[in-house]
């Protein structure tokens, strides 16, 4: 029972974030426990402020202590490994540590400042209030006088059996006024208690037992007796598009189980958790838990309480799943581990995958990364030896690797096809639809043409807030221009220049042009647009998915969402329509994304018993990644790229540490992060041990986004304690500088550089 408590504040400034200590009134000493969440009085005015208490009998900083005004619930308390996460957080990711809190517990299990029915005193309230439901049942017989009603006699039939909800009672016609009434003479007992959901209970458990090949097999050997040992272990497993690393997952998770421990499953973006969830629900029906950003709140708190309550054995869910506050974990999968989605580009600024490992080692749990395209710094890892890799050499069904053909599209152009989609694609298309095969089309641009440029002063026309082209959307009458950053809309299209009144040209290529152009060539084939516009209502991905999975469309066309992780059996054709622009992106990983998004396409094609094919389209037929990923050779790629990072200095040859500044005017913004370069500069200069390199300021690669400017400074470095100290330090004497005043600055040890 803490007289004192160290608190977390929300809202701090990196500078001011410590913690600050509070007395515990005597009534409350009962409540307060590590992990609370607690309302303080902060500052010189004392305002009320949200804080969690990280540290208990802190030493009182002055004799004159504040009161802590009011705890949460235990229930609500941050526990165990949940609270070593916010000290990980804290200590790698340069957050705060109420922004660390605020990462590792969802939105509906927080709480908020706000007043009690006095309207003085600052109490508790939660985000969400609507999860908890009541639940009657029967407490005492229902007396003969006076003579019960009908209803009454059917609420006490129906509860006979078992106690029932509120909603259950309504179902069968008994009204919430009945069952008070029946709690009033004490016939029933009501309780709140968490409103149950069943997600995805709709899919049917499969029973039969799952049969692994050979190779399978092999690499399950391999890994499962790291399930057992009790010992943190890494493995890398690297299977080609179509071998089944999925069952080797499922086997894995089944083992796991066996011994009496965890699952963490984690995939890289929504449009992948349907399948997977469908896989493991079939397999292991309702002990597994969802996490994801595409549920409401209240289901997600729902799902995070269950899984808290130790309702659930397996979980998963996109990156931030991986604070599930699962206890006991034995694995952790990373499906398509090279996936940017893994790294949190807000604050805290981590990567699940460091995250997973800090776990793995929590729970001596064998943490296994998967894809077929790993990233170059994991492939790095288990060449060195540093990491156990695995390897499916072969597809499932047996099948060979789909026949990839590269298209030149400006020979196309010269030729007199002035269409986006190539002769060969189109042929290929005309094929595999009279043969009723499906085809899966890539095309990394939403919208109808991507830029308007004007005929005479050859301006192409720019957000008025950002410095990107404004896209064209044909919907609507007239048709509307967008900005892809901000949201900013122009409409109708204009038909002329703003600053010349020049005839604008329109140019380029999205997903609504395509699937236009598909419908004029083939007007019988049922053509499914996916991309962010077609799939923004909730639950659209996994339905439109499902409906391409019946075959009730022959062609998907789509952005990035159609390229990774999707299994159908009757996709025998799969067609690039566009990346060139991937190639000219400005990180350090722009060669390894197009590379794994080309291979992952075309490992679409042909996995189940029909031989598959797949025809890229491309301005640079010659360009390397390009013809690699053709030849899916993923080897021969690594082995090109550790090239490019060695000579580069680039990861896994170092960090790279990336500062990046925003503010309202671009001069000081500029300015200040000049300043934060010369304060690193002479702060390393004290520590000429810590090895690093500093490149910039340079303006970002966006410069304006929503009338913020950006500026950014690449540091390379070692990522380890003397350097994350000295980065705390510069940022600590920015902060003093009142610099953040002009420009934000933040942290990312993650990123690629392209900001
Ligand atoms: P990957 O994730 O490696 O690309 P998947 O795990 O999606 O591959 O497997 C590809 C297809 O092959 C899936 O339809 C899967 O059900 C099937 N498959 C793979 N291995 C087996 C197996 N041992 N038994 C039955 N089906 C399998
Ligand atoms: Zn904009």
């Amino acid at each position: 029972m803490p007289k004192t408590v160290g608190v977390a504040v929300s809202h701090a400034a990196f500078h001011f974030d410590k913690l600050y200590t509070y007395a515990v009134m005597p009534a409350q000493q009962d409540q307060v426990r590590l992990g609370s969440m607690v309302l303080v009085p902060f500052g010189r005015g004392s305002r009320p402020r949200m804080g969690v208490v990280l540290a208990c009998d802190a030493e009182p900083e002055s004799a004159k202590l504040k009161a802590v005004f009011d705890v949460a619930p235990a229930s609500a308390c941050l526990t165990g490994e949940l609270l070593d996460l916010v000290r990980f957080l804290k200590a790698r990711t340069f957050c705060t540590w109420y922004e660390a809190v605020k990462a590792v517990i969802p939105y509906g299990a927080q709480y908020k400042p706000a007043l009690a029915a006095d309207g003085v005193t600052p109490v508790l309230q939660k985000q969400l209030t609507r999860h908890t439901e009541t639940l009657y049942r029967l407490a005492a017989p229902l007396p003969e006088k006076p003579r019960p009603t009908a209803k009454q006699l059917a609420a006490v039939a129906l509860l006979s059996g078992g106690p029932r909800t509120q909603a259950d009672l309504e179902e069968h016609g008994i009204s919430r006024a009945v069952a008070e009434n029946l709690c009033a003479k004490g016939v029933l007992a009501a309780e709140r208690v968490n409103k149950s959901i069943d997600l995805y209970a709709h899919i049917p458990q499969k029973t039969e037992q799952l049969e692994l090949t050979a190779e399978q097999q092999a690499a399950y050997d391999a890994l499962a007796p790291h399930l057992a040992d009790g010992q943190p272990h890494t493995a890398l497993l690297y299977g080609v598009t179509g071998s089944g690393k999925t069952l080797v997952f499922l086997k894995l998770i089944e083992q796991c189980l066996a011994l009496g421990k965890k699952a963490l499953v984690l995939v890289p973006e929504i449009s992948l958790t349907p399948q997977m969830i469908r896989r493991l629900k079939e397999r292991f029906g309702r002990r597994v838990a969802v996490q994801h950003s595409a549920l409401n709140h209240t289901e997600r708190l729902l799902q995070w309480q269950m899984i808290q309550d130790g309702g659930a054995d397996i979980v998963v869910g996109t990156r931030s799943a991986v604070f599930a506050p699962l206890e006991g974990i034995g694995l952790i999968v990373i499906d398509e581990e090279q996936e940017h989605t893994y790294r949190s580009e807000s604050a805290p600024r981590y990567s699940a995958q460091e995250v997973a490992r800090w776990r793995a080692a929590h729970n001596g749990a064998l943490l296994l990364l998967a894809s077929a395209t790993p990233s170059t710094e994991s492939f790095y890892e288990a060449q060195a030896g540093r990491c156990q890799l695995v390897r499916l050499t072969q597809r499932y069904a047996g099948q060979p690797l789909p026949a990839v053909q590269i298209v030149d599209m400006r020979a196309e152009l010269a030729a007199g096809n002035p269409r986006e989609i190539s002769l060969a694609l189109e042929d290929a298309l005309r094929e595999n639809l009279a043969a009723h095969k499906q085809a899966i089309l890539l095309l990394n641009r939403r919208g109808y043409q991507t830029m308007a440029q004007c005929e005479d002063c050859r301006e192409v026309l720019k957000c008025p807030k950002c410095s990107v082209p404004m896209v064209y959307h044909k919907d609507g009458a007239g048709g509307r221009l967008l900005c892809h950053y901000c949201g900013t809309q122009i409409a109708p299209r204009p038909a002329v220049c703003p600053a010349c009144g020049g005839k604008l040209q329109y140019r380029g290529f999205g997903t609504q042009k395509a699937e236009e152009e598909l419908a004029a060539l083939f007007p019988e084939a049922r053509i499914l647009r996916m991309d962010q516009d077609t799939t923004a209502a909730k639950d659209a991905h996994e339905k439109l998915l499902a409906s391409f999975a019946r075959h009730e469309y022959d062609i998907m066309v789509g952005t990035q969402m159609v390229a990774k992780g999707l299994d159908f059996e009757d996709v025998t054709l799969v067609g690039v329509l566009g990346i060139d622009s991937l190639l000219f992106a400005q990180g350090f990983r722009a060669y390894e994304t197009v590379f794994s998004l080309v291979t992952q396409v075309v490992g679409r094609s042909g996995r189940a018993s029909s031989p598959g094919r797949a025809i890229i389209q491309t301005t640079d037929p010659g360009n390397p990644v390009i013809n690699l990923a053709a030849a899916q050779d993923y080897d021969a790629f690594f082995a090109q790229e550790i090239e490019y990072r060695k000579l580069g200095l680039y990861p896994p040859f170092c960090s790279l540490c990336i500062v990046s500044f925003a503010g309202k005017k671009e001069g000081e913004v500029a300015a200040a992060a000049a300043r934060f370069a010369a304060l690193l500069g002479q702060e390393a200069a004290k520590h000429p041990d810590i090895p690093l390199r500093v490149l910039g300021p340079t303006p970002g690669s966006i410069l304006m986004i929503n009338e913020i400017y950006r500026y950014k400074l690449t540091v390379k470095c070692r990522n380890d304690k003397h350097f994350r100290a000295l980065l705390r330090q510069v940022l600590g004497l920015y902060e003093q500088e009142k610099l953040p005043a002009k420009a934000s600055a933040a942290v990312d040890m993650h990123s690629d550089g392209d900001i």
